[in-house]
């Protein structure tokens, strides 16, 4: 099989109940770019990625769709059902930028899902679970009112929170956020508080001291792992790194140095599915839990998180993040992908299992065939 056509789209999401605020971006809507890739047999496949503004990480909507530009039409007369072929091709057009070749990479899963007849998550391994937990992030808010988000969440069934903090407050208020949350709902959720790469050491040191009794986990408090090397041995809490882990190597070196113990992870940071996949089985290796995320996105990023969470060892699977909660409207107005009591129904289709309604992205910003 090759591939014959690759159309790129950009699409725009505007957020529900808007903006929502973390340390290092205020997000009003988020522009998201597709990908079609079409078979010379007529299959065709889906992939997308939609970077969270331009400051969350060294990604931007504008740079995904140059990179895609830059690759696509040296990917005409690739193979899709070759991913570790494919992934050395678009290694051999453009240096770097894994989180646009991380949309053929899904569009290409998709693909094979189709012509085989099977789900991604069991191309990827296989399917432990038809339903994955989800996890829900606050923004950054006032001590109330993100204990009334949190007794919210844990109401609807989520078995997980995660409490934005940081952004340059005074600590005294992230630390009052997360002892309220704590009051509220106590062991009825797991807990994460992620400084999104904002706190200095000093003020991590305070707040994991001050909260000695609350069994949460510190996620990505300081900007570069150097930061949170040098004060792990300090700290009373558990570490997971989210944004710092760019790629394997840097996984591989942070389980290696003892840096972290656990990640959230995203898809297309690592590079797609194929990429994800082999992070799933190094983490399960050394028993790391992690999450299976995209920075935002629709039905496709949604889909491709639920088919890798849905193979993750269940004790290891730190649940599946996706944007719909905070997005109006689905590319998929059918099969669209939705958390419902804080879990997210595996799509039971071949391939990704959803099915864009493409008029809705207009005319494709760019052709290759
Ligand atoms: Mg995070």
């Amino acid at each position: 099989m090759k591939i014959s056509e690759i159309h790129i789209y950009s699409h725009v999401m505007p957020v529900k109940n808007g903006p929502y605020k973390i340390a290092s971006s205020i997000v009003h809507a988020l522009e998201s770019t597709l990908v079609k890739i079409v078979a010379d047999n007529g299959l065709f496949g889906w992939g997308e990625t939609c970077p969270v503004g331009p400051t969350y990480q060294p990604t931007h909507p504008k740079g995904a769709r140059a990179a895609l530009e830059e690759m696509a039409q040296g990917l005409i007369g690739a193979d899709p059902l070759l991913p570790v072929v494919l992934r050395r091709k678009m290694d051999s057009l453009l240096n770097g930028h894994s989180y646009a070749k991380a949309a053929i990479d899904i569009a290409a899963y998709d693909l094979m899902g189709k012509h085989f007849n099977m789900r991604v998550a069991d191309l990827l391994g296989g399917a432990v679970t038809d339903r994955v937990p989800s996890y829900y992030a606050s923004g950054i808010g006032e001590p109330d009112e993100i204990a009334e988000v949190a007794a919210e969440k844990a109401a609807e069934g989520y078995p997980r929170l995660q409490i934005k903090i940081g952004g340059g407050r005074p600590v005294e208020v992230d630390i009052a956020v997360v002892r309220k949350v704590w009051e509220r709902v106590g062991n009825r959720m797991r807990l994460a508080v992620d400084g999104n790469r904002s706190l200095t050491t000093r003020d991590t040191l305070r707040l994991s001291r001050e909260c000695l009794d609350i069994p949460f986990i510190l996620e990505q408090p300081c900007n570069t792992i150097e930061e949170i090397k040098s004060i792990r041995g300090q700290l009373h809490h558990g570490v997971y790194l989210d944004e710092n882990g760019v790629d394997l190597t840097t996984v591989l070196r942070a389980i290696g140095d003892g840096v972290c113990d656990g990640f959230g992870m995203k898809v297309t940071r690592i590079g797609g599915l194929h990429a994800m996949a082999t992070f799933r089985d190094i983490c399960e290796a050394r028993s790391m839990p992690h999450t299976c995320d995209d920075a935002w996105g629709g039905d496709i990023i949604a889909a491709a998180c639920t088919h890798i969470g849905a193979t993750v060892r269940p004790q290891l699977c730190e649940g599946v993040w996706i944007a719909q909660p905070y997005i109006e409207s689905h590319f998929d107005p059918e099969y669209g992908v939705v958390v419902e009591g804080g879990h997210i129904k595996l799509p039971t289709g071949p391939g990704l299992g959803v099915l864009p309604n493409e008029i809705l992205f207009g005319a494709p910003l760019a052709s290759y065939s």
